[in-house]
């Protein structure tokens, strides 16, 4: 199928949207870019799949100014896989190995990001200590209580601005091709704590999606979180944290666009518990 334009349209995964009402739409290159508000407005975009990422497909075709166009908000990896990107604000945040926070140009291309025009419907204070298992627990109990204000939003965008007394992040190294699996370059990742100096905790932000068990592997099933720092000196990918205290704000969606780089072929949505287990294992926090 294609559209008035005639690019590559596609409307597929009826298993998705049978079981997850998630709407899942596969578009080219210039398809995704030429998405505009009222098409694309309210929908999660990203960039190729996870299945894609855990098999080595490092380069992507989408710039992360083409990204920025489709969304303020997000998370994702960029070129080589050299790092962690995190989306705040309408700016692409890069967290390398030696988990330094640059800035990378917007020419920078990206093989696997997610981002969306964040628009919060729920907007509550998160009080309290909370470990991240305590937040995404706290996270799936707002949704529920706001499913009508959410809608039947089976994606659900995460923002948390708060004060951190330690994050536990991640990031990975650049590869040069050609590029083994994702499963062998976590094996050289590097994991660290990022530790308050004071009581009153590391100022920052969690960014993230929770995806329904259905979209595995087109997308990281459950919660995937990234942090920034207000002062932009740490972040990475999220595997664990103590929050103090913040501001918990979500957006919910069932729509899911997603931009495939020529040449990589995104398989339907993989719900078998192998690919569940290396996912686990690659993204878990
Ligand atoms: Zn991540």
């Amino acid at each position: 199928m294609s559209d008035h334009r005639g690019h590559q349209y596609h409307v597929v995964d009826e298993h998705l949207a049978a079981a997850a009402h998630l709407h899942l739409t596969r578009l080219d290159h210039d398809g995704f870019v030429g998405e505009r508000e009222g098409i694309g407005h309210h929908a999660v975009h990203q960039a190729s799949s996870i299945d894609a990422l855990l098999k080595g497909a490092y380069d992507g075709d989408l710039t992360l100014g083409e990204l920025l166009e489709q969304g303020d908000l997000g998370l994702g990896t960029v070129q080589a896989l050299d790092g962690e990107l995190v989306v705040l604000d309408g700016e692409c945040f890069q967290v390398t190995v030696d988990g330094t926070v640059h800035r990378p140009p917007r020419s920078m291309r990206t093989p696997f990001a997610v981002v969306c025009r964040f628009e919060a419907h729920v907007d509550e204070p998160l009080d309290g200590r909370h470990t991240l298992e305590a937040i995404t627990e706290r996270i799936d109990e707002v949704a529920r209580d706001h499913a009508g204000d959410l809608g039947p939003a089976p994606i659900l965008a995460v923002r948390i601005d708060g004060r951190f007394a330690e994050v536990d992040l991640r990031s990975v190294p650049r590869q040069t091709p050609p590029y083994p699996p994702l499963g062998d370059v976590v094996e050289h990742q590097h994991a660290w704590r990022a530790v308050a100096a004071d009581p009153v905790g590391i100022a920052g932000t969690l960014v993230g999606f929770r995806f329904p068990p259905e979209a595995q592997g087109v997308e990281v099933a459950g919660y995937h979180l990234h942090f920034l720092s207000e002062d932009r000196t740490i972040g990475g990918h999220v595997t664990g944290a103590d929050l103090l205290g913040g501001r918990l704000r979500l957006d919910g969606t069932t729509e899911l666009h997603l931009e495939v780089p020529a040449g990589v072929v995104v398989a339907d949505a993989d719900t078998s518990e192998a690919t569940a287990a290396v996912i686990r294992r690659v993204e878990g926090g």
